[in-house]
């Protein structure tokens, strides 16, 4: 019987001859290659690129884990893309391809580098929400989840099924963010994101992972040598979650995809290489305050309560938050951006964004 999920722990580096093998085998143990990984299929290998920065950030998926894949792809006769849409992107993605290590990838093996701003959305209808999809995402033959394994600050923990929202080209996110302020909210949509893609594998980097206050440059990277691939990304991510020492449904996409029937049931999930596995001491952002009030009273906390980011010193005025931020809360004065705190919705976008690092977050009453 194929396994549900395969971990395997002690890599020390990215060595790529042994992350070929070890994603191989590892895909092996999972049942194989899914049905639509034949000659000729057009593969996208979806990837984390939330910021432009080196992969020993640990902030994007490492390019080697997805110059593997591309190897292994291709062995199977699949033409292979690689695509994300961050939230920075609409200042262009080129520096994100460079500074993340996949414009290097795809100058060796030769493959094309997908724009999700540049190529097209598809609007599909789920429950009464509305999402605009990446078009590549849409028509891709194969859909390959390279997932990053990291702390986040609002969603607490990222891996599998938030790495659906970069099908979402854009200031579109932006303006998922505007419409869900608890982050309980906000995980339905990502749920929602993660169900109409429909992954056909994922595969996930938490070699080098990151803890504290992931996702993005204020997170602690930390090697914990561990590589993962799944058929389904509710169950890595119950499984990844247990590991980090969150129950199957403190997380809210685990507990929302798994109301919904989505993944099995946790107790039956299974697994392979796990007890070699060790998140040590790993430090996951508390609970959001504003999850513990109904969704009427939301908006009201965040009024009285919230803190939006500031911009540091090492602000130089380039306005990629301002055009970023999905309510206007940002200015540009006297060279420096400034936060509306009575429009902002702490989203963050502006801290996942800015490239210079100069977003401190400042955690509300109550939110740890
Ligand atoms: S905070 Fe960052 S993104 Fe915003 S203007 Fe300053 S440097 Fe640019
Ligand atoms: S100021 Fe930053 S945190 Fe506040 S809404 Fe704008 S992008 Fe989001």
């Amino acid at each position: 019987m194929p396994f549900d999920v395969v971990l395997r722990s002690g890599f020390e580096n990215y060595d790529r001859t042994v992350l070929i093998d070890s994603l191989g085998e590892m895909i092996e143990q999972v049942g194989g290659w899914p049905e639509s990984v034949v000659p000729g299929a057009r593969a996208l290998l979806k990837v984390n690129m939330l910021s432009a920065k080196a992969p020993e950030r640990a902030i994007t998926t490492h390019p080697e884990v997805v110059a593997a894949m591309v190897v292994l792809l291709r062995r199977e006769g699949c033409i292979v893309t690689i695509g994300d849409s961050p939230g920075g992107a609409v200042k262009g993605v080129e520096r994100y391809w460079k500074n993340c290590g996949f414009a290097a990838v795809a100058d060796e093996l030769g493959i094309e580098l997908v724009n999700f701003e540049k190529s097209g959305s598809v609007q599909v209808f789920l429950d009464d929400r509305t999402y605009n999809i990446s078009k590549p995402v849409i028509d891709a033959d194969v859909l390959i989840n390279m997932c990053k394994f990291k702390t986040h600050s609002l969603c607490r923990l990222t891996n599998a099924v938030k790495n659906a929202f970069g099908a979402v080209p854009g200031l579109g996110k932006a303006i998922h963010h505007s419409h869900a302020i608890r982050p309980a909210d906000f995980a339905k949509i990502l749920v929602d994101i993660y169900t109409i893609v429909g992954f056909d594998l994922h595969v996930m980097d938490a070699i080098l992972a990151m803890d504290g206050k992931g996702p993005s440059t204020d997170g602690t990277p930390r090697l914990d040598g561990i590589l993962g691939v799944a058929r389904d990304g509710v169950c890595l991510d119950v499984i990844m979650a247990g590991l980090a020492g969150l129950g199957p449904r403190k997380l809210h996409t685990n507990r929302i995809a798994l109301e919904r029937g989505l993944g099995l049931i946790p107790e039956e999930i299974e697994v392979s290489g796990i007890e070699d596995c060790v998140l040590e001491d790993f430090r996951i952002p508390g609970e959001s305050f504003y999850n513990l009030l109904p969704s009427f009273l939301g908006g009201i906390a965040r009024y009285f309560f919230k803190k939006p980011p500031v911009a540091t010193d090492k602000c130089i005025g380039c306005g990629i938050c301002e055009r970023g931020c999905p309510v206007a809360a940002i200015t540009i004065r006297n060279g420096r951006a400034v936060m509306n705190r009575r429009k902002c919705i702490m989203c963050l976008c502006c801290h996942e964004i800015c490239p210079e690092h100069a977003i401190k977050i400042r955690i509300p009453l109550g939110m740890s």
